[in-house]
């Protein structure tokens, strides 16, 4: 019997006697997942702070940072209709094929050459029942599958998603999804409002004792979570990321964006597939990239938390655009020393072989300074399209504004010399620390 097998026939057993919600846990034999971890001490050697390293310190990594496994067990790919019966030829003894449990998930991730995966399943689904990150099998299995799936080459992180609040919102304290990820426990929106949730954050520890809990703002309407409340100088820096892109829901989540900046959040954009199946691992490359020295989880979860991140979906298929970008030596995501002269050193390399990805304009947004739904332009510049690799700099002399954003329509974004709305990538913004 080879080692699916015997996981397999042992996981069956298992599910008849432990698993009363009818999924089969993938292996049980894994090492402890809230054992020690050999990069615990790695956190603390990291420097406070990472803003200042020059550009070529900083390499870049793509990954997904939100996606279901068969834990969210209600709906999904295994299910005809994504929410209906169970799919008649759904192979739930080894998981080959639409959906499956997180290891599964991490190992497809990894062999499509993914660098970092998330798996943050709902955490009100029913494997998730009862709350107790201390037994609960479903959520001892995501911990522990991250754990053995990663490597000196992909970072595994465990996470759930904070959701289905909107029938629970009893208190009108307010409604949206958050994925809370690399932490050691969970919790339940049906029973926690988002103001409790915020302080839950603050005090949640790192899966493994290793790296750091960072979440983001999930599939945002523009005044969702309250519009935009409950902000505060602690939380501001736990949830550091904002899905700007939910890939199979439509266009750029642009004016919730802009008013979560506005309102005050410190967001950098990502995008994701909120995938409830393989499909999308399998279709659709990573779009989000984050800047970090390394690739294990204490520095990727560091570049979270300091919104080292960008996303670009030009040429979706087979999107490829290596961007850096710092202000005054700072780089993207920095926080400055409120500045009056800001110069821009930016950095593109697009996919060799589609001319469809080169650079035609970059665009440094900011703040409006009245209107909380609204950004100025306030640098831009055009190019060709002809080269794979641009180098631009700007200076901007601004005493006043909040943020700057940069915004790059790529060849694929101009018709007919007309400049489609959003562009298609979106990189971090430095803050003024005004
Ligand atoms: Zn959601
Ligand atoms: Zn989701």
């Amino acid at each position: 019997m080879n080692r699916i097998d015997s996981i397999a026939v042992a996981t069956v057993l298992l599910c008849q006697v432990g698993m009363p919600w009818g999924i089969v846990a993938p292996d049980k034999n894994h090492a402890n997942p809230r054992g020690a971890h050999a990069s615990e001490q790695v956190a603390a050697s990291f420097p406070i702070d990472e803003q200042r390293l020059p550009l070529s310190k900083f390499n870049i990594y793509r990954g997904e940072s939100h996606a279901h496994s068969v834990y969210t067990w209600s709906h999904g790919a295994h299910r005809e209709d994504s929410s209906g019966p169970l799919k008649a030829d759904w192979d739930q003894q080894r998981y080959r094929n639409y959906q499956g449990p997180p290891v599964k998930y991490f190992e497809r991730a990894k062999a499509q050459g993914f660098d970092f995966f998330a798996i943050t399943d709902h955490s009100q689904e029913q494997p998730l029942q009862p709350v107790d990150p201390q037994r609960n099998e479903a959520w001892l299995d995501t911990l522990a599958a991250a754990e053995q799936s990663s490597d000196d080459t992909f970072v595994a992180m465990p996470g759930f998603e904070y959701s289905r609040n909107p029938p629970f919102d009893t208190d009108r304290t307010g409604t949206g999804h958050i994925n809370a990820i690399n932490v050691a426990e969970y919790v339940n929106a049906e029973h926690m409002s988002l103001p409790t949730f915020y302080d839950w954050l603050k005090r949640a520890a790192p899966a493994g004792g290793d790296g750091y809990v960072v979440a983001s703002f999930n599939h945002p309407g523009r005044t969702q979570f309250h519009d935009w409340a409950y902000l505060d100088d602690e939380i501001v820096e736990f949830i550091t990321m904002f899905e700007l892109r939910t890939v199979y829901r439509g266009p750029p989540r642009w004016d919730a964006y802009v008013r979560a900046l506005n309102r005050g959040w410190k967001v950098s954009p990502i995008s994701v597939t909120d995938s409830h199946g393989y499909w999308h691992l399998e279709n659709i490359p990573p779009l989000t990239y984050v800047l970090a020295p390394e690739l294990t989880k204490a520095a990727l979860t560091r570049a979270m938390r300091q919104r080292r991140t960008y996303t670009s979906w030009a040429g979706l298929r087979n999107t490829q655009v290596d961007l850096k970008y710092s202000v005054n030596g700072y780089v993207m995501g920095s926080t400055l020393n409120r500045p009056t002269t800001l110069d821009f050193y930016v950095q593109i390399k697009t996919h060799p072989d589609d001319p469809d990805q080169r650079v035609r304009r970059i665009q440094v947004l900011r703040n409006h300074p009245t209107d909380l739904d609204g950004v100025e332009v306030a640098a831009e510049a055009s190019f060709d399209g002809n080269e794979a690799e641009i180098t631009w700099t700007t200076t901007i002399e601004d005493s006043v504004s909040r943020y700057f954003l940069l915004r790059v329509h790529h060849n694929s974004d101009v018709r007919d010399g007309v400049f489609n709305k959003h562009g298609s990538t979106y990189a971090a913004p430095v803050w003024t620390g005004r």
